[in-house]
């Protein structure tokens, strides 16, 4: 058994005019595709290769796991809380999840959006939830808060602020793309990974 790249649930254009088609399918067809695969080279014959890419991310890495599974997860975790039918804000249990952390909507997304701004070069900036509770934290290159080194709690939301995440479309405007980024995030998904938490 070995990882495989995920189908995207819609269309390389579907994020437009948020996220642009080309960013997108090279995102997807190059850069996840090439995490998957060092991912599955760097365990192919140990004792990771059959375990969860949860489980694998919470052991002792080596540089090679630790940047593919990392790149791995977190691709996953990202196209999975983007959607063409995106944007608005939670409701629910989330909301009230987000008012009791953060008192509004408008401060938790000031709060992400500082996080993923500030995140020196490569990172990602992340929405965490443990025992119900939630906060924000960011984490370098392709690590995440599942990771011994991470920020703790389990992501159900993050954003890639890699470069090759937004350039072609935002040059060097990353608050440009973190603001768009919101048009397009999928709350019932980000509801679902709060619940399973
Ligand atoms: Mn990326």
């Amino acid at each position: 058994m070995s990882f495989e790249l995920p189908k995207l649930s819609y269309a390389y254009d579907a994020l437009e005019p948020h996220i642009d088609a080309r960013t997108m399918k090279i995102h997807h067809s190059k850069h996840h595709a090439g995490y998957t695969a060092k991912l599955n080279a760097a365990i192919e014959g140990t004792d990771l290769a059959g375990q969860s890419i949860e489980s694998i991310l919470a052991g002792e890495l080596s540089a090679g796991v630790r940047n593919n599974g990392g790149g791995y997860y977190n691709h996953c975790l990202f196209w999975s809380v983007m959607s063409p039918n995106g944007g608005g804000q939670p409701s629910g249990d989330l909301a009230d999840a987000i008012n009791s952390a953060f008192d509004s909507f408008e401060e938790f997304k000031t709060a992400f959006s500082n996080a993923a701004a500030t995140q020196f070069g490569s990172g990602w900036a992340w929405l965490c939830a443990e025992n119900g509770s939630l906060s924000v934290c960011s984490t370098p290159n392709q690590d995440n808060p599942l990771m011994k080194s991470g920020c703790g709690g389990t992501p159900i939301l993050g954003i890639d602020v890699w470069e090759h995440a937004y350039y072609l479309n935002y040059q060097n405007r990353r608050p440009d793309y973190i603001e768009a980024f919101f048009n397009v995030v999928n709350w019932d998904e980000v509801s679902r990974r709060f619940k399973d938490a």
